[in-house]
């Protein structure tokens, strides 16, 4: 189990720094440090306040904030007691909220500070007064040296409310040694219930067990070849896998330090945090290095410490992995693939493998792990040809929270899970993602992956960014549409000069027929491009 790894954890790196969280102001002198052996101890006070405050296995415990270094306390000290936590999404409002606590009969909340944008102090209040199952609220500190207008933490107002200390302050009230309850968890009990990104449509609860993310958060650490000497630096959200599993799991599964940039994404506050806390690796999705690489001073940062990295989440543009391997110093970054129903990473790069593998394919399946691709009947489609991607073995979650038919539907009677992305494998294994069956457009009856196209536009001199999604249409059924983040200065471009650009070098049907000049794209918190929404803002405007 999580806990029976991490105290052995404690005993061989007792004294290595274990967890950085940054001030908010970037005064390195200010930031908070934890070695394995204060984490642990802290870990093991917030776990007994827990049991002191009536928590027992397989409840139900939320947390809703940006990164934080309690959250990381929260994650080791529900999983010591065997209770299930909730990740919630930092960027819902009380509706969402009041669905996830519903859906899984919640019965704690740990709540981030109010800050400028989110009220979520107020928020979870309107929350614990709808739902007569979430018992508790605890209001998480405000961060270090953030000045005192940023954040606002909760203060109690009643008896169902409480403050982070206050709630380790319980711990008292429990014996010393809980070890003996942990040791009585199964490491097949569920440990977390993720929801998915919501991509695609409104996001499902993923349950997982220690077996599902524990195995798979080391597995990845193995293929990184990490030692207790990286130093992991991550401003992806712990709400989702990539920031829990491939973070936190990962890192600490091998006695690394992990690094918290602050809250919420900010690529210049990333940068420095690779400097100021000697990172050698360093995750994000495609758009956080796209942003980081484009700072003005970018020049300026000392990045050199870096070795490697994971870049995850959706597809990266060719341009921006040579520049990641090249100025960012992460000549070992990997690409992974996955989904938060396989805990998530089912497919990887392995040191070592060319820059091509990195830029085009997201590697070969995980240890342990099993990969096919299939055509809509279901049969294996012959290797190369490009069909549905389906993934099985011990990283496949035991099935959505209280959706047996959502589960049914997902995870088939051999165990597979069918993953809705298409992909093609070549003869070594090696797998390329063209994108979601929901993303694939029809255009008078070709099939036309939109990545090949975004691919393409991307060398354009003035696109910093460009998604293509399909709009309908009489005539053809599906006409493309270019969504494009023009560079700083550079001249508009309109569908006529795109066309220009495609004209003898692609396919006529794959010429976008529509432009949409953007400053930016609607993304999920964790990072993705919400084509859905881009596509219904799409057809609002053609009419
Ligand atoms: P929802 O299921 O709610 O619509 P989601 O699928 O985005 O949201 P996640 O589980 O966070 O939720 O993301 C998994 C998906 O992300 C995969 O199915 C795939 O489409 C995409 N993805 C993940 N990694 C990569 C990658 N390296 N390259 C391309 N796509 C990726
Ligand atoms: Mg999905």
């Amino acid at each position: 189990t999580i806990g029976e790894n991490f105290a052995r954890i404690v005993e061989r790196f007792g004294d290595r720094e274990a967890l950085v969280e940054a001030a908010a102001d970037g005064d390195p002198a200010a930031a908070r440090r934890w070695t394995f052996r204060e984490l642990d101890h802290d870990i093991d006070r917030t776990a007994r306040g827990l049991l002191a405050a009536g928590v027992s296995a397989g409840d139900r415990i939320g947390i809703w904030s940006p990164n934080c270094a309690e959250w990381t306390i929260l994650q080791y000290a529900i999983a010591k007691i065997g209770a299930i936590l909730v990740n919630v999404n930092p960027a819902y409002r009380t509706h969402e909220l009041v669905f996830v606590v519903k859906q899984n009969g919640m019965r704690m909340l740990v709540v981030a500070p109010s800050d400028r944008t989110s009220d979520y102090v107020a928020m979870a209040r309107g929350a614990l007064a709808q739902c007569p199952e979430l018992r508790e609220l605890v209001f998480l500190p405000a961060p270090t040296n953030a000045g005192d207008a940023a954040f606002t933490a909760g203060e109690p107002e009643s008896g169902d409310e409480s403050t982070w200390e206050a709630l380790a302050a319980r711990a008292e009230e429990v014996p010393a040694s809980i070890e003996e309850r942990a040791a009585a968890l199964s490491p097949d009990d569920p440990i977390n219930i993720q929801y998915t990104s919501g991509t695609t449509g409104f996001p499902k609860g993923a349950t997982l067990t220690h077996r599902n993310i524990l195995n798979n958060g080391f597995s990845i650490g193995e293929l990184l070849g990490y030692t207790e000497e990286d130093r992991i630096v991550i401003p992806v959200p712990f709400y989702h896998c990539f920031g829990m599993v491939i973070g936190n799991l990962n890192a600490f599964s091998h006695g690394c330090a992990t690094i918290l940039p602050g809250r919420g994404f900010n690529p210049a506050a990333t940068l420095k945090a690779v400097q100021d806390f000697a990172g050698t690796s360093l995750y994000g999705v495609p758009t956080m290095f796209i942003a980081e690489l484009a700072l003005p001073d970018f020049d300026s940062y000392r990045l050199d410490t870096l070795r490697t990295g994971v870049m995850a989440g959706s597809t990266c543009p060719i341009e921006v992995m040579k520049r990641v391997i090249s100025d960012m110093h992460m000549e070992d970054v990997a690409i992974c693939y996955g989904m938060t129903e396989t805990s998530p990473v089912s497919t990887m790069t392995r040191l070592g493998d060319s820059i091509a593998h990195r830029t085009e394919t997201v590697g070969r399946t995980m240890p342990h792990l099993e990969s096919k691709i299939i055509d809509p009947g279901g049969d294996l489609v012959e290797r190369g040809e490009i069909g549905e991607l389906c993934t099985r073995g011990y990283a496949v979650m035991a099935g959505y929270w209280d959706q047996p038919d959502k589960t049914a539907e997902a995870i088939d009677t051999e165990g597979w899970m069918h993953t809705g992305d298409l992909a093609r494998m070549d003869d070594d294994g090696y797998i390329v993602i063209e994108g979601r069956i929901k993303d694939l457009v029809i255009r008078g009856g070709e099939n036309i992956y939109p990545r090949e196209i975004e691919e393409f536009l991307y060398e354009h001199p003035s696109i910093q960014d460009v998604q293509v999604i399909g709009v309908p249409d009489e005539k053809y059924g599906e006409e493309l549409m270019a969504c494009i983040i023009l560079k700083p200065g550079a001249e508009p471009l309109d569908a006529d000069a795109v066309a220009e650009f495609c004209r003898g070098r692609l396919a006529h049907y794959k010429i976008p027929r529509y432009i949409d000049l953007r400053s930016s794209f609607p993304m999920t918190v964790s990072g993705k491009v919400r084509k859905v929404e881009m596509r219904d803002e799409a057809i609002e405007r053609l009419g």
